[in-house]
């Protein structure tokens, strides 16, 4: 059943996301899917690979660990997109492929030092708070280009883009506003000298707003893997 469902599940996510694309006159090529695996154990998982998708998005390191060991040898990259205790830079290091949820500087420090161990690289994009909510985290955008600057004192983080949460609320304007606002400072910070080619932005209930504001990757759980047992904090 696991299969068929997922079939058919990411199938109509990405003809959503296609469509979405074109009603803002975007190309659908220009627009990555993150699988947000988190909670769905690793036999799920495995049928997703069977699907073709090889790279999953997780907010808890634990369960990278649980899931990269009950499927050693196949090729996952694992995308930590929810909030990074410091104390778990070590197995970040080790078997993240990417950290879109960097959002403080003892943060970069932690994992640099752990990257610079293990002779790696790591793409990172930074977490911006975007939304009012207090219990949302994320950098306060007026301190992002300060923050981009120091980020370059830590060579093994490759700083690719911008991350946030929108708000949530039933008025799309309000959730577009956070949108926008990530793309505002993205398109700031790049007027004064750095990289950002990324912006990861939308989840499920919220993908068509962020595609139209110019998200370069939306991160879907429920729509791909069904619902969650349990609320996860964000
Ligand atoms: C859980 C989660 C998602 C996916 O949420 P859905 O509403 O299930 O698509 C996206 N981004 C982050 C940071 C998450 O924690």
């Amino acid at each position: 059943m696991i299969g068929a469902q997922l079939a058919a599940n990411w199938a109509d996510v990405r003809r959503k996301v296609d469509a979405a694309c074109r009603a803002a006159g975007r190309d659908p090529a220009a627009v990555t899917i993150l699988p947000v695996s988190k909670t769905f154990d690793a036999e799920v998982v495995r049928a997703a690979l069977a699907l073709g998708l090889c790279r999953f998005g997780e907010n808890r390191v634990q369960e990278i660990r649980d899931k990269a060991a009950a499927l050693s040898g196949q090729a996952i990259e694992w995308v930590v997109i929810g909030h990074l205790q410091t104390n778990k830079a070590k197995d970040v290091a080790r078997l993240a492929s990417e950290v879109q949820s960097l959002d403080r500087l003892d943060l970069a420090q932690a994992l640099d030092r752990r990257l610079q161990a293990e002779g790696r690289c790591l793409d990172v994009l930074v977490q911006v708070k975007t939304a009012r909510e207090e219990t949302k985290y994320g950098l306060p955008g007026e301190q992002l280009p300060r923050f981009l600057q120091q980020l370059r004192d830590y060579p093994s983080l490759r700083v690719r883009g911008l991350m946030t949460l929108a708000t949530l609320s039933q008025d799309p304007s309000e959730v577009a506003a956070c949108f926008r606002q990530l793309r505002q400072w993205r398109e700031r910070c790049v007027a004064e000298g750095h990289d950002l080619p990324r912006l990861s932005m939308g989840m499920s209930g919220d993908f068509p707003l962020a595609i139209a504001e110019g998200a370069t990757e939306v991160r879907i759980g429920t729509a791909i893997f069904g619902r969650r047992e349990q609320p996860v904090a964000h």
